[in-house]
This record gives C-alpha cells, structure tokens and sequence, in this order.
C-alpha cells in the first residue's frame, strides 16, 4: 500500500532541509527520486546522500520561481522518464521584515519562490500526469498557513496560498486520477530556521515550550506523510492540509 517502486518523484528544494528529508523517504520507499535546486553543491552532496542509502536519485539544475526554466525542467524530465507519478513542491525561502518595512521586490521574490513556483511546477506536470491517469502533487505550506507572523507578511500570504491553492488543485484534477494535498510543517531544524533562531529572541525557548512534543522537528520527521501522500495509500485523501507540527497547531 505504500510502496513507490516503479514511481519517479521529482522534489523541488530537494538538496536539504525538508525537501532532503522527503527525498530519503520516498526513495526509501522504492520510488526514483529528482532533487531541484539552484546550489549545485549542495545537490551534489544531497545526490551522494541519496545514493549511498541506494536510493535510486538525481538531480536537476532550476530557479522554479521562473516560468522559462520550469518549462525546461519538465522538457528534461519529460525527455528522460517519459512521466512523472509524484511531485513535491518544497522549495521557500523567506525575507524576515516587518509589513511596513517590504519592498514590492521583497514581496514578489518570497511570492514566487513560494507560491507561483507551486502553481508553474503543478501546470507542467499536470500533462503527464493526466496522461497516466494517476498523480501525486504535495504542497509544502507551514504553520504559518494557519498562524500570522509580525515579520513574515510575505511569507504568511504565500503558505496561506499553499494551502488554497492546493484544494483548487483538488477539485480540478480529481477527475483525472490526481491527488493533491498540503502539508504544514511546524518548527523544523533546518537552514531556513537557522537563521530565524539566532536572529529572534526567545524563539527557540518559545518553540519548545508551545510544542507539545517538547522539540524542534527534524526533516527525517516529515518523511512518513510525504510516502502516505505519494502512495496508493492516499488515494481518496485530496485537497486536505496535513499539518506535522508535534502538535504546535493545537496547543
Ligand atoms: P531550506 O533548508 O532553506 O531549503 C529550501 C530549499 O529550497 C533548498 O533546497 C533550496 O535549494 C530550495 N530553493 C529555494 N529557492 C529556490 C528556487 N528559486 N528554485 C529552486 N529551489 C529553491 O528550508 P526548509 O526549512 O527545508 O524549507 C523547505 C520548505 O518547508 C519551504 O517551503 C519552507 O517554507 C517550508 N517550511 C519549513 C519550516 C521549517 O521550520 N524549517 C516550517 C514550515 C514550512 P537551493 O538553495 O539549491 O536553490
């Protein structure tokens, strides 16, 4: 039931953090996996990860925020598999300001990364998998979906997007055999947070003591709902937002 062998699942944001930690568990659950990114040390890296596990990975050069270079991501795995069953659309990034402090530049650039990258990526793939009948689409959105932070404008409206988005996506293409679904990772250990912890006072004490599981989540933690989300054992489970947040969502 959650076995993803014969599956090519392409992860944007694959090379670390969250996206990594997804890649590992849909490779080890059997699928091919592509990692997506624009850092190629770091997917280099990642790729050797994967592989020494025996995931069978590769990796693939792309800004998925512009609309030219998804295009040509999908030309190449199009040309390469001739499908694609599951696509994780992980990539994000933040600009850590106040509302009143924003530029439009800073706006649009989260906006895009997090937001319009999902719409480009889920438009490119929707051919192929409508073509096999059958597809898996999982949005990365947050807590912060759900939640507002004071220096986080861009990035709350994109993730409360994510999760919009995401049900739209529902209802189109369940008619075609596609799934799609949000998940909201709470605090997670990452590069991304890295940042946050050291610029935010207090956060790390805040986290810990909101979150009923008592830590930071890991990217390892996310694995299990992104096979759930990929395998045949989700198949009438769509339009939904997972979140995966040791419980940070109801405490
Ligand atoms: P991360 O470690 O900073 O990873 C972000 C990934 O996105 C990197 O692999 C990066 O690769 C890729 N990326 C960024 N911009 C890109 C672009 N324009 N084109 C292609 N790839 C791009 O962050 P993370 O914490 O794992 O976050 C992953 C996702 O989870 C994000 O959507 C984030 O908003 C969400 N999330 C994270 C947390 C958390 O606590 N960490 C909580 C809730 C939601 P390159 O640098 O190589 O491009």
């Amino acid at each position: 039931m959650f076995g993803l062998k014969d599956k090519i699942a392409l992860v944007t944001g694959g090379n670390g953090g969250i996206g990594l930690g997804m890649a590992r568990g849909l490779g080890q659950a059997g699928s091919t996996v592509i990692i997506v990114g624009r850092n190629a040390e770091k997917s280099a890296a990642a790729l050797r990860e994967l592989q020494s596990l025996g995931v069978r990975a590769e990796s693939l050069a792309c800004d998925v925020s512009r609309e030219d270079a998804v295009q040509e991501l999908f030309a190449q795995v199009q040309a390469r598999h001739g499908r694609l069953d599951i696509l994780v659309n992980n990539a994000g990034s933040t600009i850590r300001k106040p509302p009143q402090d924003f530029t439009l530049d800073d706006w649009h650039q989260v906006m895009d990364v997090n937001l319009t990258s999902a719409f480009l990526c889920s438009r490119a793939a929707y051919p192929l998998m409508k073509a096999a009948g059958a597809g898996k689409i999982i949005n990365i959105g947050s807590i912060l979906s759900i939640f507002g932070a004071p220096y986080a404008p861009a990035y709350c409206a994109s993730k409360g997007g994510i999760v919009q988005f995401t049900k739209s996506l529902a209802t189109a293409w369940a008619k075609d055999g596609i799934q799609a679904n949000a998940v909201l990772p709470g605090w997670i250990d990452t590069e991304l947070t890295v940042g946050a912890r050291n610029q935010v006072a207090g956060l790390n004490e805040r986290v810990l003591a909101r979150t009923p599981a008592g830590r930071w989540g890991t990217p390892q933690d996310l694995a299990g709902i992104a096979v759930f989300l990929a395998s045949a054992a989700s198949d009438f489970v769509t339009g939904a937002a997972i979140p995966v947040d040791g419980g940070y969502s109801v405490s």
